[in-house]
């Protein structure tokens, strides 16, 4: 697909998240805001990261990833994985803000699958990322622990997916810091081959 209609058909879809209410989180106003958040990202990335949903920083600052689960992906994960400012794209799996930040339902999860499905087609990665078990149960449709996911790859379509712990787990205990380094050094090697055909 041509940039220029690669370009059209994001801001389409991002226009029809921003309206769009299938479910009813869609229609709520939390802290009195709009609670839809789309992606960004350079659109020719070959690396596209998919979160949960977004939190009080996204939706008040309109932006993906902006928290302290955003920081650490955007600073920690992309610098240990040595992916380029240029080279990566964010989205989430559900794309409105849910009550009291609690885990998106699987209704919700179902009904906004199909705007991931057409935003992965359009910048057509060569390697996504899923934090955690949201758009795990989203993309690969599996209910698994973390624990048995990571250090492997999946294919969804023709892509390899790879599954790591959302960023904010990192911090609850020092078992899930083990499992998260573990996850990444994995995930690294694997990047390294895609970085070696730069
Ligand atoms: S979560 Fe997704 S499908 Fe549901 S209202 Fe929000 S944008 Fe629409």
């Amino acid at each position: 697909m041509l940039l220029i209609d690669k370009q059209k058909e994001l801001n389409k879809i991002s226009e029809n998240i921003k309206i769009c209410t299938k479910c009813s989180i869609g229609t709520a106003k939390p802290f009195g805001l709009d609670p839809h958040v789309t992606f960004e990202g350079n659109i020719n990335s070959r690396f596209l990261f998919v979160g949960f949903n977004p939190g009080y920083n996204e939706i008040k600052q309109k932006r993906p990833f902006v928290g302290a689960s955003g920081q650490e992906l955007r600073e920690t994960i992309l610098n240990y994985l040595k992916i380029k400012e240029n080279d990566y794209f964010i989205c989430n799996s559900v794309n409105c803000f849910t009550p009291q930040n609690r885990v998106p339902s699987t209704f919700e999860i179902n009904n906004c699958f199909s705007y991931l499905e057409k935003i992965i087609e359009i910048v057509n990665p060569v390697c996504i990322i899923l934090l955690g078990t949201v758009p795990v149960k989203a993309v690969l449709k599996k209910n698994d622990f973390i624990a048995k996911l990571i250090c492997q790859k999946f294919k969804y379509k023709h892509y390899d997916t790879y599954v790591i712990p959302h960023p904010a787990s990192k911090f609850r205990n020092t078992y899930n810091e083990k499992m998260w380094y573990k996850a990444l050094e994995y995930l690294k090697s694997e990047v390294k081959n895609f970085n070696d055909y730069a």
